[in-house]
């Protein structure tokens, strides 16, 4: 087997925005801005072409370097990056666009979002109504939020009529987040599961579903996690610093896991929000 992946077996999921985008790419959270030019440039020689970073992450710089040493053409790529919490008033949320596209190297990111609604600081709304600013002007081609619960996107639409393109939630076998997944689901808002592996947090590949299903197909527990999540209908975009782990988490497109598998794994999440293994969207400001 090659080590790169075929881009072309990459789907790519059209967005309320007219635009699509690839359902498997790159997250950079915690990859250290010195060593983020030289992993994003291997995700992008393994077949990746949607990166996910932040503002806050402070690495846009070493991803901009990536992406311009790569010469891969801009139409290919999707990138994100997100608006940090201190920048959601008046209008600095273009100002914080325009630092991150500086950063970046880019004339427009395929996608921008509110990184945290931050209730406590009162701004959300207005911040999405900047987003919804910033997308007609062209410096980012589909906006979106990040965090947000039920309450804080019907906040959102009442006041602005337009409903965010994706919603990138904490999201994984054992917190499923049905609540808020079922209401953007039937909205036609997508769901971009963050920490689909649960960030190695507790032991989903020693969980007998995850494991017996990747004996079955002759995978590992994290390709079946990946696959479970891109059947159900969610963009993911794994984290790792291991070359060998970037060529593992994107050969995902040569099995297929049965309703049953799908099932079982589904039926992981306890229910009671024990499953978190990151911030409550209520309480982080
Ligand atoms: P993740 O679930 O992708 O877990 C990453 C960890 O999983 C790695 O550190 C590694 O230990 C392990 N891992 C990766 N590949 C593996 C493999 N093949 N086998 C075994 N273990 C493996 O968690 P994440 O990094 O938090 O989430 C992915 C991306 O989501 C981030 O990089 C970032 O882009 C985004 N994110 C967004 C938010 C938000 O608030 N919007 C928060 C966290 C992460």
């Amino acid at each position: 087997m090659t080590e790169h992946a075929p881009q072309n077996a990459i789907p790519r999921i059209p967005l309320n925005s007219g635009y699509d985008i690839p359902q498997l790419g790159y997250g950079v959270f915690k990859v250290d801005p010195a060593q983020t030019e030289k992993l994003v440039s291997e995700a992008l020689e393994v077949g990746y072409r949607h990166i996910d970073t932040a503002a806050i992450y402070g690495n846009e710089e070493g991803v901009g370097r990536a992406i311009a040493a790569s010469g891969i053409p801009r139409k290919e790529l999707f990138i994100t990056t997100k608006l940090w919490n201190d920048r959601q008033a008046g209008d600095d949320p273009r100002r914080a666009l325009e630092e991150s596209l500086t950063k970046l190297g880019l004339e427009h990111v395929d996608l921008y979002l509110v990184h945290w609604p931050a209730p406590a600081n009162g701004n959300y709304i207005n911040a999405w109504t900047q987003l919804i600013t910033l997308n007609e002007a062209g410096l980012s081609r589909s906006i979106g939020v990040s965090n947000h619960l039920v309450e804080h996107l019907e906040k959102i639409v009442a006041e602005t009529d337009t409903l965010p393109a994706v919603n990138q939630i904490e999201l994984h076998p054992a917190h499923q987040q049905r609540e808020v997944a079922e209401w953007c689901r039937s909205r036609g808002v997508h769901i971009e599961a963050w920490g689909p592996l649960g960030q190695g947090k507790y032991d989903l590949f020693g969980t007998p579903a995850i494991r017996d299903a990747a004996s079955a197909h002759g995978r590992t527990p994290a390709q079946v996690v990946l696959r479970w999540h891109l059947q159900t209908g969610n963009i993911v975009f794994p984290k790792t610093t291991s070359r060998d782990r970037m060529v593992e988490n994107i050969r995902l497109f040569d099995f297929e896991l049965s309703d049953a598998e799908i099932d079982a794994i589904t039926a992981l999440d306890p229910g009671d929000g024990s499953g978190r293994v990151g911030a409550h969207p209520s309480e982080l400001n």
